[in-house]
């Protein structure tokens, strides 16, 4: 089973705001994000604690509209030495807080921190690849004096580590805060946790887990990114491994594709990792491309906040060329509400050839080109 933390309206008369949790088992829980996220409901957290005993657990629960057929069976080969959940919930390891510091310019609206840990000294050594998740269990105990349940974050490291030596993972961790009910401020358990968490400290860990986010071995393939928020880690780890020199020095691994990262934040000092990407920019002006959507600050073709569906859909003839070609691969990671514009344009984009966009995103999906890990 899963526990699923929820915040928003909920209820038929969508008259109750506020925090609440539901049990869900695994095969029920991509239909329960799509309900939820069709009534506006905010996922806050997913706990899989009792998953972590299968041998493949289901990652920051992928949520997409098409049915999620089987990959091919040459993704499946190549994802099966992919590490998956070398701990578990019950036996977690304890890593070591390496560095804790703000990803926000001044001005910006709320607090976004990118958090190191180191690794080493476990008995299997913790390592993931690009694209995966890990569990956090945070410190203390719930309103029922029971420990904390585990939330699971997107990577934001390369499997190398930001210091390349292969023992640390990084996290880009934003404090979440909402109003309940009563009107009172509330702060997210573990992402403030985390958010104030000092060097030295110990914190258990728990994964790696996922595999809808990985990247292909070509290096001749087209990657389409579409993040907002914090959904840009498993961003900021393909775009190291493509453009980062020492990366590219370590890996046999050379990028040679299109990459396109859709970024979407609410202001301008909220850009996250935003020198990096100027860097690879004029480093690699042929190889990638940078497009933002910056909702508070720039407005859509109908006045309204830009967000990243409203870039897409501004080049979607663009970006549907690149996704005919079998050698481009989507990425999505973010908000779920960005799903629906960003088909919305693809659908217009398929018309205006003859084609129909809801037949090409399973078919994409299940080519392992459409990957969608969304809250
Ligand atoms: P955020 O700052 O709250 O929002 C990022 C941007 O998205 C803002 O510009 C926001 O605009 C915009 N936005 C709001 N509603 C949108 C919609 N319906 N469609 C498109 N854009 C919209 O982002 P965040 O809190 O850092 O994180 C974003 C979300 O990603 C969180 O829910 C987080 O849980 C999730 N996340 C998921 C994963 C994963 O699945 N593995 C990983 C990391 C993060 P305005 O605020 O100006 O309206």
């Amino acid at each position: 089973m899963f526990t699923v933390e929820i915040a928003g309206l909920t209820g038929a008369a969508a008259v109750r705001s506020g925090q609440r949790t539901l049990k869900v088992a695994y095969n029920k829980l991509s239909a329960l994000m799509r309900t939820l996220g069709s009534q506006g409901i905010r996922v806050l957290s997913i706990n899989g604690e009792t998953q972590a005993n299968t041998p493949e657990p289901a990652p920051a629960a992928p949520v997409t509209s098409s049915p999620a057929p089987a990959a091919k069976p040459a993704a499946k080969a190549a994802h099966a030495s992919v590490p998956v959940n070398l701990y578990k919930p019950k036996a977690p390891f304890e890593a070591t807080i390496t560095e804790n510091y703000s990803l926000l310019a001044d001005g910006a609206i709320g607090r976004v921190n990118h958090i190191t840990f180191d690794l080493s000294g476990g008995e299997p050594q913790l390592h993931y690849v690009e694209g995966q998740s890990i569990g956090v269990i945070p410190d203390g105990v719930d309103a029922n004096g029971k420990p904390h349940k585990l939330r699971l974050y997107s990577i934001a490291s390369t499997r190398h580590g930001d210091n390349m030596q292969d023992n640390t993972v990084s996290l880009c961790v934003r404090q979440l805060e909402y109003k309940n009910e009563a009107g009172e401020q509330i702060y997210g358990v573990c992402s403030t946790f985390l958010c104030d968490i000092e060097p030295g400290a110990k914190v258990k860990v728990t994964g790696p887990v996922g595999k809808e986010m990985l990247l292909p071995e070509d290096e001749e393939a087209n990657i389409i990114m579409l993040a907002t928020g914090t959904g840009i880690a498993p961003m900021r780890t393909y775009l190291r491994r493509m453009f980062e020199p020492t990366e590219r020095e370590r890996n046999n691994w050379n990028f040679r594709g299109k990459a396109w990262l859709f970024m979407g934040v609410p202001t301008t000092p909220n850009l996250l990792y935003e020198a990096d990407f100027n860097h690879y920019l004029s480093q690699y002006p042929d190889n990638f491309r940078y497009t933002k959507a910056i909702s508070r600050e720039q407005q859509n073709a109908e006045g309204g906040r830009m967000y990243i569906q409203h870039r897409v859909s501004e080049f979607a003839d663009e970006i549907f060329a690149m996704i005919e070609d079998p050698k481009t691969h989507v990425y999505m990671c973010g908000l779920r509400g960005m799903e629906p514009g960003i088909d919305e344009a693809m659908s217009t984009a398929a018309a205006a050839k003859g084609l129909d966009w809801s037949t090409m995103r399973p078919a994409l999906k299940k080519a392992d080109r459409w990957h969608v890990e969304t809250y």
